[in-house]
């Protein structure tokens, strides 16, 4: 047993501990509190990590590994339309082994920089491998498009991914539904009864930008474009003329095993619609300034009751994969909530949205020992500092070996070769 020793300690789901210590057996949180009660007696080795704070590690709800090699290479745009553009343009240009290398990069960066468990949509199945491998632990949502699917009985039938046996069998697999802008309501309903007899999670964008808002009001041109031109336009589509949040709820797809991703376009009615279902929203701030997207209206969503949690969305929307940095971003822009919300959101809640509370998200007896600490300044504002420094990348993990392992199935890994999604 290793009891880890800071000048804070931040267990999430209670006040800071001043002078705190964790102790620490078989990769376990066996007690947590103030260093001289923990310490009282205990026969143990000490590590005193000094001047700073000992935190859960990171929950990541939203990424998308895949588009990592597009770090650097995609600029932040002031309209959103147009950051898709150049995206999806730069990934047609990738080749497999790009897409790979930078997945391994995208894992790395999310690692080193505190984070413990990662939602990942995947589009091509190429960042389970990699994920399978990885010393962080993850949910694996596999996205699925097809605004032109008009019928479908199971998922499999449309998407093979979902007809292996490993998959049925890997708990920490979902499907995604992409948009409801680029899935059809029947694509909707079989990612929903594939997700439902295995009581999974599951994820959706929704009103990420004021074009998808248009589309589902009155067919707005953008999208039936982008539709056409990708082969999927269906001709005699008649718009719900419905908010995409009322929308989604229509389609049963909305519930407290429903992350839906953005939420930057929400009225009224939707802020109320998602609480009352218990919808989950993922907020990605930083990545909704770098496409133009606009910004979610994070107050009003605190006040409607909406549960909350954080994404940093992909290396082609986004600076890093650092999820300090949606952290301190909210921080400074709605500097009069408690400073410590910003973290639960990125911790406690994002495990919770991911059903993964019982091993991650606070500094708890029992949970894995997924801790990592932050040296502090001393900045008069302690969230500041703690977030600036995470940040800044000055996160380091205290625990000694991974926790994702065992997270892969007793197969090997897939795909053996590339296998695009065909709907996309
Ligand atoms: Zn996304």
């Amino acid at each position: 047993m290793i009891a880890h020793v800071s000048r804070w300690v931040l267990p999430v789901d209670g006040p800071p501990i001043d002078d705190g210590a964790a102790l620490v057996e078989h990769g376990r949180i066996q007690a947590l509190g103030p260093a001289d009660k923990i310490l009282a007696g205990f026969p143990g080795a000490v590590v005193d990590h000094g001047q700073g704070a000992i935190l859960p590690g990171l929950v990541n709800c939203h990424t998308h590994l895949e588009f990592s090699a597009l770090a650097g290479q995609v600029s932040p745009q002031s309209r959103w339309e147009d950051w898709l553009e150049a995206a999806l343009a730069g990934f047609a240009a990738l080749g497999v082994e790009e897409i790979e290398s930078g997945i391994r990069r995208g894992i790395a960066q999310a690692w080193e920089t505190g984070t413990a468990l990662l939602g990942e949509v995947s589009n091509h199945g190429l960042s389970w491998p990699a994920l399978q491998q990885a010393r962080l632990a993850y949910h694996l949502f596999y996205e699925c498009l097809g605004f032109n699917v008009l019928s479908l009985g199971d998922l499999g039938e449309a998407f093979p991914f979902f007809a292996l046996p490993e998959v049925e069998d890997t708990a920490w697999i979902s499907a995604a539904a992409h948009a409801p802008y680029s899935v059809s309501p029947a694509l909707f309903r079989a990612v929903r009864e594939w997700n439902a007899r295995g009581q999974r999670p599951q994820t959706v964008h929704l009103s990420e930008s004021w074009a998808e808002a248009a589309f589902l009001a009155e067919g707005d041109r953008f999208f039936r474009d982008l539709l056409r031109r990708r082969g999927r336009w269906v001709p005699d589509f008649r718009p719900p003329s419905q908010t995409p949040a009322a929308y989604l709820g229509s389609l049963g797809f909305l519930g407290p095993r429903t992350l839906a991703v953005h939420g930057v376009w929400l009225n009224t009615p939707d802020r109320r619609l998602l609480a009352d279902s218990r919808t989950w929203l993922i907020l990605c701030p930083r990545a909704n300034a770098f496409t133009g997207a606009g910004q979610a209206p994070v107050s009003e969503l605190i006040e409607a009751g909406v549960p909350l949690a954080l994404g940093t969305d992909s290396l082609a929307g986004n600076w890093d994969l650092n999820l300090f940095g949606e952290m301190r971003w909210l921080r400074e822009n709605f500097p009069d909530y408690p400073g410590d919300l910003w973290l639960r959101l990125g911790t406690l809640n994002g495990a919770r949205a991911l059903g993964r509370e019982a091993d991650f998200g606070t500094l708890s007896p029992g949970k894995q020992a997924a801790l990592g600490f932050i040296p502090l300044g001393g900045k008069p504002d302690f969230w500041i500092d703690l977030y600036q420094s995470g940040a800044a990348g000055e996160f380091r993990w205290i625990c000694e070996s991974g926790w994702g392992e065992g997270q892969g199935p007793e197969v090997p890994a897939l795909p053996p070769s590339p296998t695009p999604n065909p709907q996309k």
